[in-house]
């Protein structure tokens, strides 16, 4: 409670906002996610730059939530924002390619080692066209995911396992689609589980992403990817990478970084640097099966796609984020802040003598508390909102915004090692305050 009154005096403009967005607003906000973060009232943001955040009380906050990847290469960078307001004043919806779109493209294929690429609106956007091809590719009717994963708002990965049967994952407005007809799901993890399941010959691909990172962060152990891969191939399963938030582990991705082989891969919110925009591209092989048919429109593309798809501000957008922002020597700097982050909380824990646990993919880390778990179930059965809610508003009462979901810390090249050093100071006063 005494946190809950800190945040209270600390922001009367957000007050006075989110007590008249309480009218035009559905619950006063513009997308039901942002009632999420701790505090009476949402924030209200004014501006950001870089690896800092304002809000409209004027208070700053080193900013380790980036717009939960959204923003992951650093908010208004000027390569980034010169790019999009060029494109801006020459014109952005047109239903024809730019050329920012070749070059987007063949930067894509190099990255990812798949040669053929599409745009999307968002990952959700991306994710559902992926979806659309793989059944139209197989003529099967499911679609298999990770227990406890998330792939966006499509409707058919909203699913997680109660024993042996598939339910709707719990928090899911619905019902919406009977998910144990459209979607198999298997844990983290298992690889045995995935094979007696594909086996059953009704899965038209298997969307996942290589490291769990929606449930906290949970590593695949090793040779688990590798059988993953076999699996799918033996059972004539496409499989596809979601690489959205596991583009922190390179700028190639997991695919990249850990030199995975999938049949199709998504890339989301981080390429465009809080434009709205996705990607996905695909092997030559499934390339060549949609490629013939669409250009002889032979097959019909109702169901993928849409008006905005592949704008041009989104191509300017991203094809600044790519040769500017998300390269190599960018990670050079962001990984050792993250692994920092990690050496101080982890400091932290064992100065506390708490079984709690921090976790590192690149340049994103989360702490558990717990040791790590090793599927969805066990993570999700690791969350506690309480605790995690009071960290988080301790934090954010001294200028240090984690994302709203999970214990998620996201370092950019902008972030500095005093920012980091800050966290860890405010963490350990927040654990010293919770077990003193
Ligand atoms: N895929 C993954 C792995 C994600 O983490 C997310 C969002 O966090 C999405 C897809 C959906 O992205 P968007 O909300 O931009 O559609």
């Amino acid at each position: 409670a005494a946190e809950e009154d800190r945040f209270a005096r600390l922001h009367p403009s957000s007050a006075a906002l989110a007590e008249q967005a309480r009218g035009p607003l559905l619950a006063g906000v513009p997308m039901p996610w942002m009632t999420r973060w701790p505090g009476r009232f949402p924030l209200f943001f004014d501006s950001a730059s870089g690896a800092r955040l304002t809000d409209v009380d004027g208070v700053e906050y080193v900013d380790l939530c980036l717009g939960d990847t959204g923003a992951m290469t650093g908010h208004a960078l000027p390569q980034v924002t010169d790019a999009i307001a060029g494109r801006a004043s020459r014109g952005i919806t047109t239903m024809l390619p730019s050329a920012d779109a070749v070059w987007v493209g063949e930067e894509l294929a190099r990255r990812f080692g798949l040669p053929s690429w599409q745009l999307a609106m968002s990952a959700t956007d991306a994710n559902r066209f992926v979806l659309r091809f793989a059944r139209h590719l197989t003529g099967r009717p499911r679609v298999a995911v990770m227990d406890w994963c998330y792939h966006g708002t499509v409707d058919e990965t909203l699913a997680v396992l109660d024993g042996d049967r598939v339910v709707a994952r719990p928090g899911a407005l619905g019902p919406q689609v009977p998910v144990a007809e459209t979607t198999a799901v298997v844990p983290f993890n298992d690889a045995e589980a995935l094979d007696r399941r594909l086996a059953e010959g009704d899965v038209a691909c298997l969307l996942m992403e290589p490291a769990l990172t929606n449930i906290g962060i949970v590593l695949p152990e090793p040779g688990y990817l590798e059988a993953v891969r076999e699996i799918t191939r033996r059972h004539g399963v496409l499989l596809v990478n979601d690489e959205t938030h596991t583009l922190c582990a390179g700028p190639g991705g997991a695919t990249a970084a850990w030199g995975l082989d999938p049949d199709l891969v998504v890339v989301g919110k981080p390429i465009g640097g809080g434009i709205p925009c996705a990607a996905y591209g695909m092997t030559a092989e499934v390339a060549d099966r949609l490629s013939g048919p669409m250009l002889g429109h032979e097959i019909d593309v109702a169901g993928v796609g849409g008006t905005l798809t592949g704008n041009a501000l989104a191509l300017a957008a991203i094809r600044a984020t790519l040769s500017s922002c998300l390269r190599d020597e960018d990670f050079a700097v962001a990984v050792p802040l993250a692994e920092r982050f990690t050496a101080g909380v982890a400091g932290v824990i064992a100065e506390h003598g708490l079984d709690w646990h921090v976790q590192r993919l690149g340049c994103r880390a989360e702490y558990w508390f717990c040791p790590p778990p090793r599927d969805g179930a066990a993570a999700a059965a690791a969350v506690d909102e309480d605790l995690e809610g009071f960290l988080h508003l301790w934090c954010l009462n001294r200028g240090v915004l984690l994302t709203p979901f999970h214990n998620m810390a996201l370092f950019s090249p902008h972030h500095t090692e005093a920012d980091v050093d800050r966290h860890t100071e405010v963490f350990g006063d927040a654990v010293a305050a919770l077990t003193g």
